[in-house]
């Protein structure tokens, strides 16, 4: 679970968040949508700390996030991130780069790190590709391959920042259809999205972020078709 708890961030003189508040419960699913620059990324990525936050309090499974902390490592472990540009190492072939991590900072056997991996690339349907390099694969592999990694750790929860974004839209769906398998498997996430129809289908809650703050929490049902806010009716509007 994730609570945020009146946090606020800032770069220099400029406030990026105002005030967010938000809960997601264990097993979860809440999509996060907004126009550019409202804060979607920055919000997530003080989850893990990609990010500090200035004020407000950030816990991760009770843990509390403190900006600058030595043992970020262990709430890192917990939360997985896939984003937009796949960022999987290019010199590594994808079981390197799924194997890794384990291995360095788990002390997983060479062997165990290899099998763990080829489960993970069996359950985004593509252990054919497990010699090959980043490169080499198409946009929705290479995403896949980055949920896969992701999977490694185990973690507790995962962050998505725009996953489909820089996919040729034929590719969206493979990776909507992994992202689809894990909320089945009841994984918590947390979803950047421009795609409605993923978010009406996956989503518990919508959370609809503009100019930093938090505008409206609905579940699906109530986000799309009678939103609280005039905002969120205009965004819908102008993205439909
Ligand atoms: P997009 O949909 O374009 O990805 P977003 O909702 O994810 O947008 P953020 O990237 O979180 O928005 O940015 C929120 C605000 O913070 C914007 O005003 C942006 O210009 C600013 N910002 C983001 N990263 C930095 C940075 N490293 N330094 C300074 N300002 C930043
Ligand atoms: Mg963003």
């Amino acid at each position: 679970a994730v609570v945020m708890n009146g946090v606020n961030k800032w770069y220099g003189a400029h406030q990026v968040l105002y005030d967010i508040n938000l809960e997601i419960a264990e097993g979860e699913r809440v999509a996060v949508c907004g126009p550019s620059g409202s804060g979607k990324s920055t919000m997530i990525r003080t989850i893990n700390q990609l990010e500090p936050h200035q004020s407000g309090h950030i816990l991760v499974d009770g843990k509390e996030v403190v900006p600058g902390m030595k043992r970020i490592d262990l709430i890192r472990s917990d939360v997985g991130m896939v984003f937009q540009h796949f960022n999987l190492f290019p010199h590594l072939s994808v079981l390197e780069n799924l194997t890794i991590a384990p291995r360095t900072v788990r002390g997983m056997s060479k062997r165990a790190a290899e099998e763990q991996a080829m489960t993970l690339l069996e359950r985004v349907r593509i252990p054919e590709q497990a010699h090959k390099y980043p490169g080499q694969l198409s946009g929705g592999q290479q995403q896949r391959v980055a949920i896969a990694r992701s999977l490694c750790m185990s973690p507790r929860i995962m962050l998505f920042d725009e996953p489909t974004s820089a996919l040729d839209p034929e590719m969206v769906r493979e990776v909507l259809d992994v992202m689809v398998q894990l909320a089945r498997e009841h994984m918590t996430m947390v979803v950047v999205t421009h795609e409605m129809d993923f978010a009406r289908e996956v989503a518990d809650r919508i959370v609809f972020m503009d100019a930093g703050r938090i505008v409206e929490i609905n579940p699906p049902e109530k986000f799309f078709t009678d939103p609280d806010s005039q905002r969120t009716r205009d965004f819908l509007r102008r993205i439909r």
